[in-house]
Order: C-alpha cells, then sequence, then structure tokens
C-alpha cells in the first residue's frame, strides 16, 4: 500500500483519518503569440502555425520545440498545510523580512 506524507510539513498522511490534498502544478516558459498579419495568412504559415500549435501540445516529447524549463509538479498536502497553501501559494509571507514580528 502506498503510504503519503505531506510533502510540506512531512506529516504522515493517513487514508483512512487524514484528509489528503493534491497540488498539480504546472510551470513553463509563456509562449508569445505569433504576431500575424495578412500578409501571413497564407497556406504555408498556417501550416507552420498549426505544426507550432501541435509542438506546445505535445509536452514532454523530446523532439519538440517547448522550452527546457518545462515541469511538472504534484505534491501532496495535509489539510493544515492545504489550507495554508491557498491562502499564500507562492509563501510570501515567509518571503518577506518582518522585523516587526516577535
Ligand atoms: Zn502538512
Amino acid at each position: 500500500m502506498v503510504h503519503f506524507s505531506c510533502d510540506l510539513c512531512g506529516k504522515e498522511l493517513l487514508p483512512e483519518s487524514d484528509r489528503r490534498y493534491v497540488v498539480k502544478m504546472e510551470v513553463y516558459a509563456a509562449a508569445e503569440p505569433v504576431a500575424l498579419s495578412d500578409d501571413d495568412l497564407d497556406q504555408d504559415h498556417l501550416e507552420m502555425l498549426g505544426e507550432y500549435l501541435r509542438d506546445l501540445e505535445a509536452s514532454g516529447s523530446p523532439d519538440s520545440e517547448l522550452p527546457p524549463e518545462y515541469k511538472q509538479l504534484r505534491l501532496d498536502l495535509c489539510s493544515e498545510c492545504h489550507k495554508k497553501f491557498l491562502r499564500d501559494p507562492l509563501n510570501k509571507e515567509a518571503a518577506k523580512f518582518d522585523f516587526s514580528e516577535n
């Protein structure tokens, strides 16, 4: 049987007593939309555009033009960390230096 633990706090998640939340993230370099003029809209360019879009969809295939920065993340969170994550997905609270605390 597969055991899960929270990827944030490390707490073990028991399937019978703990609710487990899954976070899926996709990180990739944003592809700028191709600027088209009227002259570009002949058949060749449309085919090229079609290939370009197919490449974008073929995520992860080695011969695609996808940027190497592409990454898919999957996190398992306990209910506590799930709440924290939704409140502050980028963990900004921890990132800023708040000297007024304590
Ligand atoms: Zn947790």
